[in-house]
């Protein structure tokens, strides 16, 4: 009987758990949320993040928001003898949390860390080949995304990004991209949507885009997303994002259903910031 009480007892406190937790959390979210923002991390945002100040105020309010909870919650790491500051983490998290203004209530979840480089890192990778043999190389990298817990991102290569907003090349977003669509446990270009019927028009039309860039880059044709695209599906959707938010005119003109369902998916018209 006492036993009996106890199992009950422990399921009651498990069933509490469970529905409290995520209450719990958004209380404490928003209790950082609606902290003063540091006048310092501003300045960091209208010296680094150009269309910072492009945005409308009530985006700029909602960014702010979210780069306080991002800088509460993940944890920064320097390698390779790189000294953090807030000019760093203030920069990766502005630019991560542009795509979490759609309020999905959620910061990339199954990320803990974001290790930075100073310049671009090397990597041993390897490869089988036969039945016994393993060839090892070395590559330079300059940002990745593990779909466990870890995003890798080269300063150096941030540095030049954001000198060159614009060009369609943008790492963190790129690598973000990636979270989102890791979020479901499986990288294939798609991220956790809304509804049923956003996968439908997601697969029909991002299918037909990749094989159409695919052509293009084979045929030798200029085109508005960068060729790594056409790698597979995945670093489709990671180099969408990139334009999305680097090219939005070229990419609403030329690849307008890509854009369409971009805009509903991040909530967003960049087409009006710049
Ligand atoms: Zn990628």
């Amino acid at each position: 009987m006492i036993q009996t009480l106890i199992l009950l007892s422990i399921a009651f406190c498990l069933i509490c758990l469970v529905f409290l937790l995520p209450i719990i959390t958004e209380f404490r979210r928003d209790r950082i949320r609606n902290k003063p923002f540091p006048p310092r991390w501003k300045f960091i945002l209208r010296k680094n993040f150009l269309i910072y100040k492009s945005l409308p105020k009530n985006l700029q309010s909602r960014l702010k928001g979210h780069i306080q909870v991002f800088m509460a919650e993940k944890q920064f790491i320097g390698c390779d003898g790189l000294e953090l500051n807030d000019d760093i983490k203030v920069t990766i998290a502005a630019i991560a949390c542009l795509l979490l203004l759609n309020e999905r209530g959620e910061y990339y979840p199954k990320l803990r860390s974001i290790l930075v480089y100073p310049t671009a890192y090397m990597v041993t990778t390897r490869q089988a080949f036969g039945d016994y043999g393993i060839a090892e190389s070395k590559e330079a990298r300059l940002g990745e995304s593990r779909s466990r817990d870890l995003v890798i991102l080269s300063w150096e290569q941030i540095k030049y990004d954001l000198n060159h907003w614009q060009d369609g090349h943008n790492v963190i977003l790129h690598e973000f991209a990636h979270q989102l669509d890791q979020e479901d446990g499986i990288a294939n270009g798609v991220p956790i949507l809304s509804k049923k019927q956003d996968y439908l028009n997601w697969a029909k039309f991002f299918t037909r885009e990749y094989k159409q860039l695919i052509a293009d880059v084979k045929n030798g044709q200029k085109t508005v997303m960068y060729s790594y695209a056409t790698t597979n599906p995945a670093e489709f959707f990671a180099v969408a994002t990139e334009t999305f938010f680097e090219k939005p005119q070229e990419m609403e003109q030329n690849l307008t259903n890509i854009y369409n369902l971009l805009k509903n998916y991040y909530k967003l018209d960049p087409t009006g910031w710049f």
